[in-house]
């Protein structure tokens, strides 16, 4: 077994709650969706996301600020001006936001402009960002790496939990395989592996799994049926604009479609997902 003491369940039903806002918690009965853009563009930009989530099952925003890039010449984020526009859209909307943090120095300014602070794929085994996040007194979105075992991912989280921090949110997003049809390879076992060996709540992104748009709902159904605390997905108001994972970027209607229609999924397995009361479409 894994060399963890505070992600292992002690009991077949331990799970460690972790709440981003007054009503927004990972691993209980109801489902947490994160909806928003790979990256944040501009004001105009996300607020036209956070309207359109605002009135669907979906309860929080993403939006990167600082992107780790594959190329240096790509667009690596608007920075501090991202993190401004995350915490506007987030006090006008009321919605609570999730971004990732890169570097030990980021962490106080994500940290005073975010709910929630993602750790990604690349930096999941940097393990000195992992310490200083188990000192910060934010809930962590910890990305599995590209090819991490899950070993090698709880034992990243237990970092963060040794230092002190007991919010910690598992996020499985696809591993590096051999076929390139898909951009990795979505591991749903895992997931239920994660569940039944560690108390923290687990969600999935398939968008980054995928890479292509046509494959997400079908793929955030089976998360949620194989028992994923909730999902984090990628939409943007023109998809094919988006400056960044374009081909994975679903319409604000593809993702609020997407939101209504895992609620026959959710209610089988035992979970629920809130619709608010001023949607459109609630009865
Ligand atoms: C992201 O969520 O914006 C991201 C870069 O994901 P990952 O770290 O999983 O590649
Ligand atoms: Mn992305």
């Amino acid at each position: 077994m894994f060399k963890t003491k505070l992600a292992t369940k002690s009991h077949p039903n331990h799970v460690n709650p972790v709440s981003i806002s007054d009503n927004v918690c990972f691993g209980q009965e109801e489902i947490v969706i994160i909806a928003g853009p790979c990256a944040v563009e501009s004001w105009e930009q996300m607020e036209n996301v956070a309207r359109q989530m605002n009135s669907a099952p979906v309860q929080a925003l993403r939006g990167g600020a600082f992107k780790p890039r594959t190329s240096p010449y790509s667009f690596q984020g608007l920075g501090l001006e991202g993190l401004e526009i995350l915490s506007g859209i987030s006090k006008k909307y009321k919605m609570p936001v999730v971004t990732e943090v890169m570097s030990i120095e980021q962490i106080e300014a994500v940290a005073s402009h975010a709910d929630m602070l993602q750790v990604g794929s690349r930096n999941m085994q940097n393990f000195d960002l992992l310490k200083a996040l188990g000192q910060a007194n934010k809930p962590i979105l910890l990305k599995r790496g590209l090819a991490a075992t899950l070993e090698e991912f709880v034992g990243a989280a237990e970092y963060i939990l040794s230092e002190g921090n007991s919010q910690v949110v598992l996020c499985e997003r696809g591993i590096r395989s051999f076929d390139n049809y898909t951009r990795n390879v979505l591991d749903l076992g895992a997931v239920v592996a994660l569940k039944q060996i560690t108390c923290l709540p687990v969600i999935v992104d398939p968008s980054h799994a995928a890479g292509r748009r046509e494959l997400i709902e079908p793929l955030a159904k089976a998360a949620i049926a194989a028992g994923a605390d909730g999902l984090i997905i990628e939409c943007h108001p023109h998809p094919n604009e988006s400056v960044s994972d374009a081909n994975q970027a679903l319409s604000l209607e593809e993702m609020v479609n997407l939101a209504y229609n895992l609620e026959p999924i959710a209610v089988a397995v035992g979970r629920c997902l809130s619709v608010p009361a001023n949607s459109l479409l609630a009865a």
